[in-house]
């Protein structure tokens, strides 16, 4: 399974890919997810990434390419990974073609999650996540038990920086100009598969497990 998931932020691409990764025993390499803990750490790349992510801007492609690269070389990415979030340029697609190549792998499929404009803002401006284990929640679909508190683990809830309004718009802006054009990319390979990312979550994972060619 070397699967990539595509789609704008708020698509539910992290949902799913956490659930699948899990089942198909395969690491699930977000990008998000990397620099926010690097951001946390403090680290010099993730400092300097923060400041683009609090604006809804995409990090240069040089530093996000570095990451992945070194990502995608662990031994237990060999077996297979779930990518979440990258590729989000035609840079970015092209260096992990090129990755790809050199340790001779190929991709399975390109997933693309389609969700209309209005679901994705009203989604991303009521969604909270967990400090400790990063499972979403939504304040009015999809609340915890406990106001603040992860049902799964226990931890924090906390909603995003970049999923205040005015950013989520940036972010939805930056998402049409410079990643909305990978559809085409892996269309043009034969990788792209569509699956409509609203309804029941079980549902989508269904659809998602079908386009990937998980025939379970
Ligand atoms: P996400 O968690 O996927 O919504 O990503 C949060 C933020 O991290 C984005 O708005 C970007 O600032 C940054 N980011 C994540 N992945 C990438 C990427 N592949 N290229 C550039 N920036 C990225």
């Amino acid at each position: 399974m070397r699967i990539v998931f595509l789609g704008p932020p708020g698509a539910g691409k992290g949902t799913q890919a956490r659930e699948l990764a899990r089942a198909w025993g395969v690491p699930h390499l977000a990008t998000g997810d990397m620099l926010r803990s690097a951001a946390a750490a403090g680290t010099p790349l993730g400092l300097e990434a923060k400041r683009y992510m609090d604006e809804g801007a995409l990090v240069p492609d040089e530093v996000i390419i570095g990451l992945m690269r070194e990502r995608l070389g662990a031994p237990d990415a060999a077996k297979g990974f779930i990518v979440d979030g990258f590729p989000r340029t035609i840079a970015q697609a092209e260096a992990l073609d090129k990755v790809l190549v050199e340790t001779g792998q190929a991709l399975g499929a390109v997933v693309f999650f389609d969700v209309s404009e209005a679901e994705l803002l009203r989604r991303l401006t009521g969604r909270r996540v967990c400090r400790r284990c990063q499972a979403t929640y939504h304040l009015v679909s999809a609340p915890p038990a406990k106001a603040g508190v992860c049902d799964k683990c226990g931890g924090e809830l906390y909603q995003r920086v970049d999923d205040g309004e005015e950013t989520v718009r940036n972010r939805l802006g930056v998402y049409g100009r410079q990643t909305a054009p990978l559809l085409d990319y892996y269309r043009e390979q034969g990788l792209l598969r569509t699956v409509r990312g609203e309804g029941p979550i079980d549902g989508i994972r269904r659809a998602i497990r079908e386009a990937a060619g998980d025939a379970r």
